[in-house]
């Protein structure tokens, strides 16, 4: 075997790609002080007004490249970008220094770099404090095209397996429309957006391989393997021959799982299970629909807000959610209010905070929307808006207490009252839910259920504060377990608070997508999973062959037997 490189990372999904590997260049952080000879002061200065040129170019070869049904905050996103590109802080404030101190173009730009985020760092003004990662994202456009990198086109994508430092989830939409095969990076966790999105985009991705931009090479051909996390550069024959099996059986198993997409979700004991999707993005309505979801439980509605200067106004998200309501036809659409904070940036907005110590226990989800009206109103508004025009339930996210319910259910009661005397339509018994992923909550699943009329369950959260194990942290991740018993306990009573209330409970977390899990959700009583919608197909065919009261019999003894016995162990036993 002849293998250069071998790193063993977080999976984001269980798909396999081979591909030529193209290294992101995130070098400006590594920019080196450096002068030069009088006598190339000239050509200094030209090498950088080429690269200034070049990486607009690039800018503005992305931006109309971007299809018409991306969300617009991207768009103006990069309009921003460009015209950052013009301003003489960075298009001439460099030259001075190439001129007069003879410093090569690369360090001119870092060295004006630090000034300006000096000079943010100091602004009263939080938001503009904050402006200063779009400062570091135009100076690093620029100094990759001086180093040659450029940004990568459209066609130089294509079946490539990106390799990064780091990927937001806007890169990933805007690699996704580029056509990237794979990605692989340095930092992440499976639970981090950038992974959620990868796996609802359906790219194979490895997240947590160390030093991935240093061991990979430009070029190499590389497999990534989501179901091991691994990653294998410069692959020998019968290496690439046994993946390239694998891509055909992923295939073959796929086309299998489509001739049952039209049989019902329900179990061999005649119950009827209510597959639903997570969605994000416009586009994901389209593989709802594809891939026969019963509705939506879970519409994330942060893509809405980010990388913008200013958040979207409540008739912008009107369309946004009219569009989703729209395109159901009549299925449930569950609208989740703002998840803004931790890791979902609160840049933008005009709601910028200093950062948190901790942003994961900080100002996020509802905490933010309940100090900030100006930008929760306009939400609440949008969403009953939308209620008038199908079955539409909303969500409200990271609840701690009753108090927190109560509040937003007197806010939700006067935005109501306020839209009846404006003469606009909404839903009067448009459905409220709220999250359990705080355990709180959970524990206080009984005084929830009795305000709420639906509960839904984040275990993405839920195992992160229950098990005190940052889901965006790599080093801790092997810690991330739905099935430590702390976790299930805590999914049981938010299941038995529900249910002793007559209401809904479903679960949205990753968790309910993992078909590992849905014998053992299904035999604790769930009977709605919410998904990404590529793992719909294979949850309908295990719901199919389970039978409800055998697996309620194994999730009892389970529960019983959790803390007394290796939990993996047991439920390998009960459960596969
Ligand atoms: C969760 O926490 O499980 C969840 C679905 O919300 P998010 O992943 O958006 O935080
Ligand atoms: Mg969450």
């Amino acid at each position: 075997m002849t293998l250069s490189c071998h790193g063993i990372g977080i999976a984001a999904s269980r798909e396999v790609a081979i591909g030529q590997a193209f290294l992101l260049q995130q070098s400006f952080l590594e920019v080196v002080p450096r002068t030069i000879p009088a006598s190339e002061v000239e050509k200094e200065t030209a090498r950088f007004n080429q690269a200034l040129v070049h990486a607009k170019e690039e800018l503005q070869r992305v931006h109309q490249h971007i299809p018409s049904d991306t969300a617009q905050d991207i768009s103006s996103f990069i309009e921003t970008h460009l015209l950052m590109m013009e301003d003489s802080a960075i298009s001439k404030a460099p030259i001075v220094l190439i001129r007069q101190q003879y410093f090569a173009a690369e360090w001119a730009l870092q060295v004006r770099r630090d000034e300006l985020v000096r000079v943010f760092d100091e602004m009263d003004d939080p938001y503009l404090r904050t402006r200063k990662d779009d400062v570091d994202h135009v100076v690093g456009q620029i100094q990759r095209a001086l180093q040659g990198a450029g940004h990568p086109d459209k066609q130089s994508l294509r079946g490539r397996i990106v390799v990064a430092r780091d990927l937001t989830p806007s890169d990933i939409i805007m690699l996704k429309h580029q056509g990237i095969a794979a990605f692989v990076t340095e930092y992440g966790g499976p639970l981090s957006h950038t992974a959620i999105l990868a796996r609802s985009l359906g790219i194979p991705a490895i997240l947590g391989i160390r030093h991935a931009t240093q061991l990979l090479q430009q070029d190499e051909i590389l497999v990534v393997d989501g179901s091991q996390g691994i990653v294998l550069a410069d692959p020998t024959d019968p290496i690439l021959q046994h993946f390239h099996q694998r891509i055909s059986q992923r295939e073959a198993r796929e086309a299998e799982l489509r001739r049952g997409i039209d049989l019902p979700a329900v179990t061999l004991d005649g119950t009827q299970i209510s597959l639903l999707a997570n969605i994000e993005l416009p586009d994901d309505i389209i593989t709802t629909l594809e891939n026969r979801a019963d509705g939506v439980g879970l519409f994330r509605t942060e893509f809405l807000y980010m990388n913008r200067t200013a958040p979207p106004e409540e008739e912008e998200q009107l369309t946004a959610y009219l569009d989703a309501v729209r395109g159901l036809q009549g299925r449930l659409l569950t609208i989740r209010t703002l998840d803004l904070g931790a890791d979902k940036n609160l840049e933008g907005n005009g709601v910028s905070y200093l950062p948190a110590a901790n942003p994961a226990l900080g100002l996020r989800a509802i905490r933010l929307c309940l100090k900030e009206p100006g930008l929760f109103l306009p939400q609440l508004r949008a969403i009953l808006r939308a209620s008038a025009e199908g079955p539409v339930r909303l969500m409200i996210p990271m609840l701690s207490s009753l108090a927190e319910v109560n509040e937003v259910l007197k806010i939700i009661e006067q935005t109501k009252q306020a839209l009846q005397k404006e003469g606009l339509a909404f839903d009067p018994d448009i459905p409220v839910g709220g999250m359990i992923e705080i355990p709180a909550a959970a524990i206080s699943a009984q005084a929830f259920a009795r305000k709420l009329d639906f509960l839904s369950i984040g275990t993405n959260d839920l195992i992160q504060y229950t098990l005190a194990v940052d889901r965006m942290d790599e080093e801790v991740n092997f810690l991330f377990d739905p099935l430590h018993p702390a976790v299930l306990h805590l999914i049981a009573l938010t299941i038995s608070a529900a249910k002793q209330n007559n209401i809904p409970v479903s679960m949205c977390g990753e968790m309910a997508g993992d078909p590992l899990f849905t014998r053992l959700l299904l035999g604790m009583g769930l009977t709605e999973l919410s998904m990404q919608p590529g793992a719909l197909l294979e949850s309908r065919e295990v719901v199919r062959n389970s039978h409800l009261p055998e697996l309620s019999k194994r999730a009892a003894s389970f529960i019983e037997r959790l803390d007394h016995e290796a939990p993996l162990a047991l439920f390998e036993e009960l459960f596969s």
